[in-house]
């Protein structure tokens, strides 16, 4: 009997070893990960660099935040070095990252005589499963059955500087705005550059915080660090999480500006967040993704995915888009097709299914131009196979 809860409809599929962008399961069998966890591993798996700090510092694994952890005042100092932010609070996850935001948008609201700050989200937006952001994501069947979510959002259709708009015509108690670059559940749906920079100034406009979640975006994987330098617009708050720590769990919310300062001692806090060995491995992942150039490599093997799919899969009846920047590309088909995840998988290719018409590739960043080609070269005919194209 299976003692765990059943919050996954697991494949019946089990690792026991990694190396690089390839994963071996118990029989021996050898898969090229194109999903990378979720878009975790972005230096691959059992990298020396990452094996080398998560060793040297399992001596000292835990302290606690009511004592200084140098290591995270360092990976503090990089990440506000390399992304333009002030200060930054560490946690654990996506999710806490983005409920850092939430509450510090709130308390923002509250220090400026606002009584009921309120938080502008997106349709098909995803920002995790804890009850306030559950709230702000924009999934009925994530929320289905966990009512009553919690107020304070408003929520407008994605790209459409209108609807943002029309609120702030209305609504006195608006602080911020959240926003995925690209949202990555909800389908890999990019936002326009100009709706960005349109948005990001009215913001400013109206006084209101302009927040990215870049749990899925940063750290490299659109091909710049974070995927706000494509628009070239700097956000006050930045949700950080899944790429950062190549694997062990690490959340980051990032303020600067007015955003910053926000916070004071008691407001907020974590048990296990930003502790010595997990900074110590997101150090490491920051010093090999700039020793190794991976955001030029996930530039260029992102293009080389991209035009290749585009290429296999040119005049195929049924695929009615291939989108992303960088190495986050989802294709979407005209029908469900989750069944592509378990037909790829006996093929020794491991990708993934998102609301439910969108096939997505995160490989990770150090993705050769062999395995890109591997990648399409088994995903294109499958994909032509399962919508019963042939020629
Ligand atoms: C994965 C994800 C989250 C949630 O992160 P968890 O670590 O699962 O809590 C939030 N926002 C975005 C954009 C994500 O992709």
């Amino acid at each position: 009997m299976n003692h765990l809860m059943s919050t996954y409809a697991r494949l019946p599929v089990a690792f026991v070893r990694g190396e690089g962008a390839w994963l071996w399961d118990e029989a021996g069998r050898r898969y090229l990960d194109a999903l990378a966890g979720i878009a975790v591993n972005g230096v691959g798996h059992a990298h020396p660099g990452i094996v080398k700090a998560i060793t040297e510092n399992a001596s000292l694994i835990h302290t606690s935040n009511i004592y200084r952890v140098i290591h995270q005042e360092q990976l503090a100092a990089k990440l506000c070095a390399l992304s333009g932010m002030d200060e930054i609070f560490f946690c654990n996850s996506g999710s806490e990252a983005n409920e850092t935001a939430i509450k510090l948008a709130r308390l923002y609201g509250h220090q400026r005589g606002i009584e009921v700050p309120t938080i502008i989200v997106m349709e098909r937006a995803w920002h995790g499963r804890t009850i306030a952001t559950l709230s702000a994501t924009g999934n009925r069947k994530a929320q289905a059955g966990f009512e009553p979510l919690v107020t304070g959002f408003v929520r407008v259709p994605y790209n459409d500087i209108q609807a943002v708009r029309a609120v702030a015509e209305h609504n006195r108690n608006v602080v911020a705005v959240l926003l995925e670059p690209i949202q990555g559940e909800g389908g890999v749906n990019v936002a326009d550059m100009q709706y960005q920079r349109e948005l990001h100034a009215f913001c400013h406009e109206q006084g209101w915080l302009y927040m990215l979640d870049e749990v899925q975006t940063g750290i490299g994987r659109t091909g710049t660090l974070f995927a706000f330098q494509h628009a070239g617009v700097q956000p006050d708050v930045m949700a950080l999480a899944k790429g950062l720590g190549s694997g062990v769990p690490i959340g980051a919310c990032l303020a600067r500006g007015s955003a910053a300062g926000v916070f004071k001692p008691g407001n907020h806090g974590t048990t296990f967040g930003g502790g010595p060995l997990v900074c110590a491995a997101a150090q490491a992942t920051l010093d090999i993704m700039d020793a190794e150039g991976l955001l030029e490599n996930a530039a260029r093997q992102g293009a080389r995915l991209k035009e290749a799919l585009l290429a296999g899969l040119q005049n195929v009846p049924g695929v009615v888009e291939v989108r992303g920047q960088g190495l986050m590309l989802g294709i979407e088909l005209d029908r469900p097709c989750g069944e592509i995840v378990t037909r790829a998988l006996a093929q020794g290719l491991l990708v993934n299914v998102t609301s439910e018409k969108v096939v997505r590739l995160l490989p990770p960043l150090i993705l050769t131009g062999e395995q890109t080609d591997q990648i399409v070269g088994i995903l294109a005919p499958l994909i032509r196979d399962f919508l019963g194209f042939r020629q």
